[in-house]
């Protein structure tokens, strides 16, 4: 029986101790409970459990699970926007501009370079804005659970480990009926070529 109709039960079953005398409603109501209260238990006893045995056997999460933020390292561009907008400050960046060597007379490209990315797990909350946020698609909620420490400190977990959790993203979902898409804009059409030339 669901919470709700346990609760209409209960309000029935009130109404009509309404129309009893005090004693008659008093003797009622511990019947009623007793009876009910064994006949949940009884019910409870016959069906099977859905309890697994974890750890041996580990349930498949469901697709949009937030279990922790894997790093794609590769994507990042140090642009630091996920650690100013996480609201607990519990993202740490660091990096160096490198300059790429000038090609064919071109001036030398400088360009960001990550030493280290962080993210102290004891002050997280999951709320998903860096995720959100990362314009170059660096950050995934990947489906590991099993990384408790036995000290608050080992729960930052640096870059390696941010990296390996990559490999427990799950592919993107379907979207939902009448969900909004990612916006494609259209590519730029190449500018007619001028007469002569
Ligand atoms: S999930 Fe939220 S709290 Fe956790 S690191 Fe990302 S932005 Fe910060
Ligand atoms: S927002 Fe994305 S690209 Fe920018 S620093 Fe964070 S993870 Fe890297």
């Amino acid at each position: 029986m669901s919470v709700a109709e346990n609760r209409v039960d209960e309000l029935v079953t009130r109404e009509e101790i309404k129309t009893l005398s005090p004693g008659e409603a008093k003797r009622t109501t511990y019947g009623i409970g007793l009876i009910k209260g064994l006949g949940i238990t009884l019910r409870h006893m016959l069906k099977p459990a859905i309890t697994i045995q974890y750890p041996d056997v580990v349930d498949e999460l469901p697709a949009r699970s937030r279990g922790v933020i894997a790093l794609k390292q590769e994507n990042c561009t140090v642009c630091m926007l996920c650690a100013r907008e996480c609201p607990d400050w519990c993202i740490y960046i660091e990096g160096h501009k490198e300059a790429r060597e000038s090609v064919a007379g071109k001036r030398a490209k400088k360009f960001n370079v990550l030493d280290r990315f962080a993210i102290d797990y004891a002050l997280c909350m999951y709320c998903g804005i860096c995720v959100e946020v990362c314009p170059y698609d660096a950050l995934f909620w990947g489906q590991e659970d099993n990384y408790s420490e036995h000290d608050v400190v080992g729960l930052t977990h640096e870059m390696d480990k941010l990296s390996q959790w990559m490999y427990n993203v799950p592919p993107p979902v379907e979207l939902e009926l009448g969900a909004m898409g990612p916006e494609v804009k259209p590519l730029p059409t190449a500018a007619p070529a001028k007469e002569g030339s």
